[in-house]
């Protein structure tokens, strides 16, 4: 007979579990928690979009677009991407949804998104974000607000420690112009010693050799001009502005002053929380204002400010995750007991209470079951206990036990 090959995970795919899925899902339930605080509302969009959705908005000469993107032709012979962000998907919905009625709408999503990058650890091809956004306000009250909300998220997952905001500003149009017009002239003279990468940003997009890894580029990115002797009035103080709510909020921040985003619609506040801990994959989140955007779609001009946090990286920088804990074991002796623990269990299930039922293996290895799912009480019910129609409630972590009957079992579990 002809052996079939199992299958193998696709590379840059997880199959998330176990204390992984813990650590995972913990992170969803509190970004869940913190974003109703701050008066977010939950949106979700689609998985994939129109390849032109990314490749406008997103600009077709950075990296994610020119190479990361999962892109294909359906069946109708439709070009399609699946979401390498949310961003773009956002700004689609707003002005497919006519959503502008809204505005300022604040939104947060999660889920899903997909870049062709070389896999290594807190780098996959289908990872998970955490985003928040607020379109239609241009005020930097918006950006303080964003900004706040993540280092809370931060805070409560535990993990503040250690991650340390860098914040850049990146200008309006007439600051960005008249910067990159001293980079391109900084970069010209240093030709020689740029790597082919860079040389190639230096035709299309030159402020991205300032966060270039390679070593050969360092020494001339960190010697270009900064931003700041370009700054007009506007953007000066919109900066300010952003940094005195910081202060004023208790959120401890850094000037970066290279800090570029590889995205083309940033303007204004550029940030991203970093921590040494993840080795070259330090960045858990990161974000930005993008007034660009929405007019890069074919919309009006509208003001945005979001960000995105890998889900994988918060989770990798948890704590060990706590065991979930349920209330209890049913714990039937014998099949007469296993019939009625049967309606027992579902009663208790109805009634809120947390329970599973080990029916398998002899009294020792059912005990170690409800010990080892962290169980309160174990119920045991043998054949004296269903004649008296009581369970036998033992109380795992003291080993007291006591009769209780079975039309009270609820109430003694809470
Ligand atoms: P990097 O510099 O690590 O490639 P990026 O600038 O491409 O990050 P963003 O586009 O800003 O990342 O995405 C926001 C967040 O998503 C990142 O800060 C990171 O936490 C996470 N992230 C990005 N790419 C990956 C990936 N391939 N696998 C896991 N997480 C990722
Ligand atoms: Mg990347």
């Amino acid at each position: 007979m002809a052996r079939i090959e199992t299958p193998r995970r696709i590379r840059g795919t997880q199959d998330i579990f176990g204390d992984e899925q813990r650590r995972f899902a913990h992170v969803l339930s509190t970004f869940e928690r913190v974003r109703a605080l701050y008066c977010f509302q939950r949106v979700d969009i689609p998985v994939f979009e129109s390849t032109a959705v990314f490749a406008r908005s997103l600009g077709e000469t950075t990296d994610v677009v020119s190479k990361e993107m999962y892109s294909f032709e359906d069946r109708g012979g439709d070009s399609l991407t699946l979401r390498p962000e949310f961003t773009a998907g956002i700004a689609r919905a707003y002005l497919t949804e006519g959503w502008q009625q809204f505005a300022p709408l604040k939104l947060t999503t999660s889920g899903p998104v997909f870049r062709y990058e070389r896999p290594q650890k807190g780098r996959f091809r289908q990872f998970h974000q955490i985003d928040a956004e607020v379109i239609g306000a241009a005020e930097p009250a918006a950006d303080v607000e964003l900004l706040v909300l993540a280092d809370q998220l931060l805070r409560e997952l535990g993990i503040s420690e250690g991650v340390t905001l860098q914040l850049n500003t990146l200008g309006d149009a007439a600051t960005r112009e008249a910067w990159r017009a001293a980079l391109v002239a900084h970069f010209e003279a240093h030709r020689s010693e740029l790597s082919e990468d860079s040389l190639t940003r230096l035709e299309k997009n030159p402020m991205r050799i300032l966060d270039s890894k390679d070593p050969r580029d360092r020494p001339i990115a960190d010697g270009a001009p900064d931003i700041d002797a370009y700054l007009t009035p506007e953007a000066r103080a919109f900066f300010d502005a952003v940094t005195a709510g910081l202060d004023a909020a208790g959120v401890a921040w850094e000037r970066n002053a290279r800090l570029v985003r590889g995205l083309d619609y940033y303007r204004h506040t550029a940030f991203e929380f970093v921590t040494d801990r993840l080795g070259s994959q330090g960045t858990v989140l990161a974000g930005g204002r993008y007034d660009g955007l929405i007019g890069s779609l074919g919309g009006p001009e509208t003001a945005g400010v979001g960000w995105a946090a890998g889900v994988e990286r918060l989770a990798m920088l948890l704590d060990e995750p706590q065991a979930t804990g349920i209330d209890a074991v049913v714990v039937p002796m014998g099949p007469e007991a296993e019939a009625r623990a049967t309606g027992i269990v579902a009663d208790l299930r109805r009634a809120g209470v947390a329970v599973e039922m080990a029916y398998k293996g002899k009294m020792k290895a059912r005990m170690a079951k409800a010990d080892a799912l962290g169980a309160r009480f174990a119920i045991i019910l043998g054949d004296d206990e269903l004649a008296k129609g009581v369970g036998a409630v033992k109380a795992l972590d003291t080993g007291t036990q006591t009769e209780v009957a079975f039309a009270d079992l609820a109430e003694a579990l809470r």
